[in-house]
């Protein structure tokens, strides 16, 4: 398809995600070369300057093999150095008195104008403007930035005159956008930044626009999958809710009405439900949960951790029992001979609740009749579980819960297909957590304030980002630590250690240790980032903080502040901090809302990152940002969802265009 380059150039190219002609023609410039008009040297805050310079003199400074030759310049607007790090050869090129075109960055730095990234040229054939912006590509090594223009330009030459139209004219028109040659040859040479602009803007729609056809189309494959429901009383339900010794908040109320509400329907349910931490998420899921079980349905419980899950099994026990739901417990850790009867059980349906890991979907486990998968904590899981999920036969209702809000971009795009629900507002009484960042130096006082908390009576948890001294060298781990705050600091205080390394029970001890107040001071690592629970822990110490993401970091601080008392949380940095951890640190600081940390997060990550390469990799855009282009997102989601609503068949000209592209290319042909 790219034929013309030889085996090197094919594997540079494939290393920059270059496979095809269309890649190639995709290929999104990082920034363009301006040399379509002159700019004086005097002028070079505001862009990088191209001009025609006189050579004043030399300079020689540094010894040896460093010896550097610095080339003075004047263009008549001012003097500046041009630094010739490893460019010797710059002296016999550019003599005293001679003539030259630079094109460069400057900067002013020890009192004078200088710049060690420019070009230099003589003046043979003058300063010669373009009348076009050159492209600059991200590139690979095996690449050089000319050799990739060339291929982009003959490639252009060849083919941007026959691309056809992928967006029907009717929005392209009400868009202002160009055609999609004119759109492509932009994107690479445009006449200028506007045009660039517009070009990747006009591309990025493109993009957006299939992407959400393709989530439109996965939603009318789902509501087509329609089936008989029982009917359900919301009996079991209510009786829950007189046991609860507190009432639902409204948002509370309001979520699990449209979760009810999605049971009512003919079709399986893709819901979201999202809440910031300790919003109380379960017990909606619980009550919603009842009403399948009430109408004689199987309901599965996932959550990310066997600790979470147990803590799930624990409350549900609690809750349900009473009420005479059949609850099992399924994580990889339950084998041997406890398992072939909870199997049995499960297929022949005298469980009605099954709570455990992402076990509970191995392939010896059969439901009898599951009509409704929760999955707690989502943003742990990849998409593609859910979708090895959907493969289990028939498709079940299903419910997923998360505490990193997902911004408002991606449940416009990789959560697109599902309906989101909100709890806003955090149960009554809860206090924000206040949040100190301390420097390690100050590491004494903040033991000293963690003592008096627990002389009050109250808990607290320290977090470290390594389990032992092996795993990482030169970091405080959790094993040493809780034998040093067990021993040394908070001696007269029982002191535990948690970590992903212990056996099962073990695990379960330490928590239930903790749980019940024996334990007062919990060592852990991120295992008790999610889900935990204990109210009267209202101290969370964070070492080495800015090793940790942001939204790790949100939901550690998540395990304080559920209870009556003011939880306060410390973040101890060390003196090594980046400024990319210091920014992070400052987010924390500055807001509790888990939503506006979660924007900030994909501010300082990007969505890669931020979901891991297994979510983000079903992105796979281009063009778009999604954060720059979240107008263009919500019109192509508004336009895509539009166009299958009024024409579900393709059957006008410009659905019959749009319907021969996804044909073609479907991006989603795999899901
Ligand atoms: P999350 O949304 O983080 O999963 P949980 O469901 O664990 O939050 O709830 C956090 C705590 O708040 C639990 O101890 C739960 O019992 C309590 N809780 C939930 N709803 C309410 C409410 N309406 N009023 C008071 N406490 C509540
Ligand atoms: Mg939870």
């Amino acid at each position: 398809m790219l034929r013309g380059a030889g085996p090197a150039t094919l594997k540079a190219l494939a290393s920059l995600g270059i496979a095809t002609l269309g890649d190639l023609l995709l290929h999104l410039p990082r920034e363009y070369e301006d040399r379509t008009a002159a700019v004086p040297l005097s002028r070079f805050m505001d862009r990088k300057v191209y001009t025609l310079a006189r050579v004043v003199r030399h300079e020689w400074f540094g010894a040896g093999r460093m010896r550097t030759l610095k080339i003075f310049i004047d263009d008549g607007t001012t003097e500046a150095a041009l630094l010739c790090f490893n460019r010797p050869f710059l002296e016999e090129i550019a003599p005293v008195g001679s003539s030259v075109i630079v094109h460069g960055r400057f900067q002013f730095r020890f009192g004078e104008i200088q710049s060690s990234m420019f070009e230099l040229r003589h003046t043979s054939n003058g300063l010669q403007l373009a009348d076009h912006l050159d492209p600059v590509y991200p590139l690979a090594s095996g690449i050089s930035q000319a050799s990739l223009r060339k291929l982009v330009s003959s490639a252009l030459s060849k083919f941007a005159d026959h691309l056809e139209d992928e967006v029907p004219s009717a929005l392209r028109a009400q868009y202002g956008f160009p055609d999609k040659s004119t759109a492509i040859r932009h994107l690479h040479f445009p006449p200028d930044g506007n045009a660039a602009e517009t070009a990747r803007r006009t591309l990025a729609y493109e993009e957006l626009f299939y992407f959400q056809l393709g989530i439109a189309l996965r939603i009318r494959a789902r509501r087509a999958r329609t089936r008989v429901r029982a009917p359900f009383t919301g009996v079991l339900a209510r009786k829950l809710l007189d046991r609860l010794p507190y009432s639902l908040t409204p948002d509370q109320h309001k979520a699990l009405e449209a979760i009810v509400h999605d049971l009512t329907k003919p079709y399986p349910m893709a819901r979201l439900l999202q809440g910031d931490v300790g919003s109380g998420k379960t017990i909606v899921a619980l009550l919603a949960a009842l009403h399948v079980v009430e109408r004689g349905g199987q309901v599965a419980i996932m959550a990310p951790t066997e600790l979470l899950a147990r803590q799930h099994a624990q409350t549900a026990a609690h809750l349900l029992e009473p009420l005479g739901v059949r609850l099992a417990f399924v994580t990889g850790s339950v084998q041997s001979a406890a398992r072939p009867p909870l199997l049995a059980a499960i297929e022949e349906g005298t469980i009605d609740i099954a709570i455990g890991t992402h076990a509970l979907f191995s392939d010896d486990i059969r439901f009898r009749n599951l009509q409704m998968v929760i999955i707690d904590e989502q943003q742990r899981f990849g998409v593609l579980q859910r979708v090895a999920l959907y493969r289990k036969g028939e498709v079940p209702d299903l419910l997923m819960m998360s505490a990193t809000p997902i911004p408002r971009s991606l449940a416009l795009s990789l959560f697109g297909d599902l309906e989101v629900t909100t709890i806003r507002t955090l149960p009554p009484g809860r206090k924000p957590v206040i949040t100190h960042l301390a420097a390690e130096t100050r590491r004494e006082e903040v033991y000293e304030f963690v003592r008096k908390r627990l002389a009050e009576g109250r808990q607290a948890y320290f977090v470290y980002p390594v389990i032992s001294e092996s795993d990482r060298v030169g970091l405080r781990d959790a094993a040493s630590m809780a034998d040093h705050l067990g021993k040394r600091v908070f001696a007269e205080y029982k002191v535990g250690l948690l970590h992903s390394r212990l056996p099962d029970d073990e695990k379960m001890e330490v928590m239930a240790a903790f749980a019940a107040g024996s334990i007062q001071v919990l060592v852990a690592t991120t295992v008790v980032e999610v889900g935990v629970d204990v109210p009267n822990a209202t101290v969370m110490v964070i070492e080495h903080a800015e090793r940790f993401g942001l939204s790790a970091l949100h939901q550690l601080r998540g395990r304080i502040g559920r209870g009556a008392h003011q939880g306060y949380c410390f973040l101890i940095y060390s003196s090594t901090i980046t400024d990319d951890a210091r920014l992070r640190l400052k987010a924390l600081y500055d807001t509790v809302d888990g939503f506006a940390i979660a924007e900030e997060d994909l501010k300082i990550r990007g969505p890669g990152e931020l979901l891991g390469t297994e979510q983000s990799g079903s992105l796979r855009l281009r063009i778009a940002d999604l954060q720059k282009d979240l107008d263009l997102l919500q019109h192509a989601r508004e336009d895509a969802f539009a166009l299958v609503e009024k024409d579900p068949d393709f059957s006008s000209p410009a659905a019959k265009l749009v319907a021969e592209v996804l044909r073609r290319a479907s991006p989603f042909a795999d899901r």
